[in-house]
């Protein structure tokens, strides 16, 4: 959070609404807009793919592939992007299927950072851990779990509790 207006230097910066920073003295009005993120459900036969978190927030929680979408991207640009880098595979485009969105909050050094979270599915049959190229430098490990043996407690974000619920529910 700004403690001064970046433009002016002013103490009287004021956070609005959860989203836009005003300034009294100068205008200035900045929004801290919600940003958009991925996420997949990677099923195969060994079951469904979750990383293990190696980075705070929620170091040793379970994740889903994907992350903040960038500047320029779509949200399947950005994906594919998140599942070279995290997984060293190159997912094509119409593979995924969007199922479920839901609004995430996601602490990060200073700032919080409100997302708006897109949940996409990707039947992988056949994909073992040792197809998987880990960015070693967020993820610890990759567990392919069964749907049966998952503990929602286990995972790290409530949007991706949900998410996971919502696709388990899905008519297949
Ligand atoms: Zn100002």
């Amino acid at each position: 959070m700004f403690r001064y207006c970046p433009a002016c230097a002013s103490e009287n910066i004021r956070f609005e609404q959860n989203k836009v920073f005003r300034c009294p003295d100068c205008g200035l009005t900045y929004y801290h807009n919600t940003a958009a993120a991925t996420a997949c459900v990677v099923r195969s036969e060994a079951g469904l793919l979750f990383l293990v978190r190696d980075r705070e927030p929620r170091k040793g929680k379970l994740d889903l592939p994907g992350g903040f979408v960038d500047p320029g991207e779509g949200a399947m640009d950005g994906l594919r992007r998140e599942f070279l880098e995290e997984l060293g595979l190159d997912a094509a485009p119409e593979a995924l299927t969007l199922f479920a969105s839901f609004p995430n909050t996601y602490p990060y050094k200073n700032f919080s950072y409100n997302t708006c979270d897109l949940f996409f599915y990707m039947d992988a049959p056949g994909l073992t851990e040792a197809d998987l190229r880990l960015e070693k430098s967020e993820i610890s490990a990759a567990r392919f779990i069964k749907p049966e043996d998952l503990v929602p407690e286990d995972i790290a974000f409530e949007s991706v509790k949900k998410a996971i619920r919502v696709y388990l529910a899905l008519p297949r």
